[in-house]
């Protein structure tokens, strides 16, 4: 039995733990299967373990990601899960945010402890940044935007491999608890 960490942990899934360029596609556009970005599933089922909240907020088909996660094994790392299709909007819009506030019974004063990792700048970062929370971005794959284009793209930490992720988590976590 482990303790329930203070950090909660948001994350993408596309580029940021599954590689994108090896989905692999149903005739309706339906991801069946895809690989971990090196060293993900391991970071994921870490953090799982160590006893972190996380919540997949992530753009995308419901199905999708149930296949992607079931195939891979790891869905149930993911104590929440907030999927645009669901949704209705995709990010960096408020709703998918506050969505996964809502599923993991959070609250406005949570915002500080919250953490979204992601790949996508104007999606991930932005979006998280607009909602007071803990930006990381994870600049690994060679899709979608690599400058801040904006001012809010800016993000707080910045990963080069999911591995970089967990002594980033400890550190925050350290943090909270030293408050
Ligand atoms: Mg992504």
């Amino acid at each position: 039995m482990t303790n329930k960490k203070k950090l909660i942990i948001f994350t993408d899934s596309g580029d940021t733990i599954i590689d994108e360029a090896t989905q692999v596609y149903d005739d309706r556009g339906i991801v069946l299967e895809a690989d971990f970005i090196p060293g993900a599933g391991e970071v994921l089922k870490q953090l799982h373990d160590e006893g972190f909240t996380i919540a997949l907020v992530a753009d995308g088909e419901w199905e999708s990601f149930r296949n992607v996660y079931r195939v891979n094994g790891l869905g149930y790392c993911f104590d929440a899960w907030v999927v645009s299709e669901v949704v209705g909007k995709q990010k960096p819009a408020p709703i998918m945010f506050q969505s996964a506030f809502e599923k993991l019974n959070l609250t406005e004063a949570d915002r500080s402890r919250i953490v979204m990792v992601g790949n996508n700048l104007k999606k991930d970062i932005a979006g998280a940044n607009r909602q007071g929370l803990i930006s990381v971005w994870l600049d690994w794959s060679p899709r979608y935007f690599h400058t801040v284009e904006e001012p809010d793209w800016q993000p707080d930490h910045i990963i080069h491999t999911p591995a970089e992720l967990i002594p980033l988590v400890h550190m925050l976590e350290a943090e909270l608890e030293n408050q």
